[in-house]
């Protein structure tokens, strides 16, 4: 009998391994995306990836998926689907089973919202949902217009509605914040008229697959995260 009690213990019969979970943000560039993440994701253990972030970082190291960005991104395009699948696909197999990833800036068209679902799937991870923050064109225009990056850790500030303590220094590492090359009028332009036309419908595939929750994200700072943290 009690070989045949180990006989009915086939891998079904076990727990599920536990996945690994992601959250899309979805907005428009200036809808606050990167900030909200960060802030939630410090408060529930998340892990906040910025794609845009891990970019500019390779920009700055010069690293060959830098140097392939670089003027894409200067442009305010977008950088070619493959760099973004071969660094989304090495962050999903260095995550450990029962993470939280917040993705915010990828998938950033049709094609990556397709290929997401099939990385993931190869990594034992699952969209388990997408959030749209909501903002107006003016403030989208507003926002982007004041903000402050850091260099160095990638940390976001606002000169209006997120300061930093000391001006012009990051509060996390204390080196000297920058405007982004690609926050300059011209580009802001051509980033929304991008986000209109490549990332927008990307909206319409998770309103589809039945994952999109709409998010207000026109308050402070703190209600847009407060409002992030009910979802999540
Ligand atoms: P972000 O910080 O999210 O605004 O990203 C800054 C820039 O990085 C974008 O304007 C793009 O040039 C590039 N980038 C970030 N994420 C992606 C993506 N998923 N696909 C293509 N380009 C991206």
């Amino acid at each position: 009998s009690l070989l045949l009690n180990l006989s009915t213990v086939q891998p079904s019969n076990l727990p599920p391994k536990k996945m690994k979970n992601i959250v899309v943000f979805l907005g428009a560039p200036g809808a606050g995306k990167g900030t909200a993440a960060a802030a939630v994701a410090a408060r529930t253990g998340a892990r906040h990836v910025s794609t845009g972030a891990m970019l500019r970082d390779a920009v700055a190291r010069g690293t060959p998926a830098g140097l392939e960005a670089k003027s894409y991104m200067e442009a305010g395009g977008l950088v070619p689907d493959e760099v973004l699948y071969r660094m989304v696909a090495e962050l999903l197999a260095a995550t450990p089973d029962g993470a939280t990833l917040f993705f915010d800036g990828f998938p950033r068209n049709e094609a990556q919202a397709a290929k997401l679902d099939e990385l993931a799937a190869a990594s034992g991870a699952t969209v388990a949902s997408a959030l749209l923050l909501d903002v107006s064109r003016e403030a989208l225009l507003e926002r982007l217009g004041g903000r402050r990056v850091c260099p160095k850790c990638g940390a976001g500030f606002h000169v209006k509605s997120l300061p930093p303590k000391v001006e012009g220094v990051c509060d996390a590492c204390g080196a000297e914040l920058v405007t982004r090359v690609d926050d300059q009028p011209a580009t802001i332009a051509h980033r929304l008229e991008v986000y209109e036309s490549a990332t927008a419908p990307v909206v319409g595939f998770y309103e589809k697959a039945g994952k999109l929750r709409r998010i207000d994200a026109t308050g402070t700072p703190e209600d847009v995260a407060k409002a992030v943290e009910a979802q999540v």
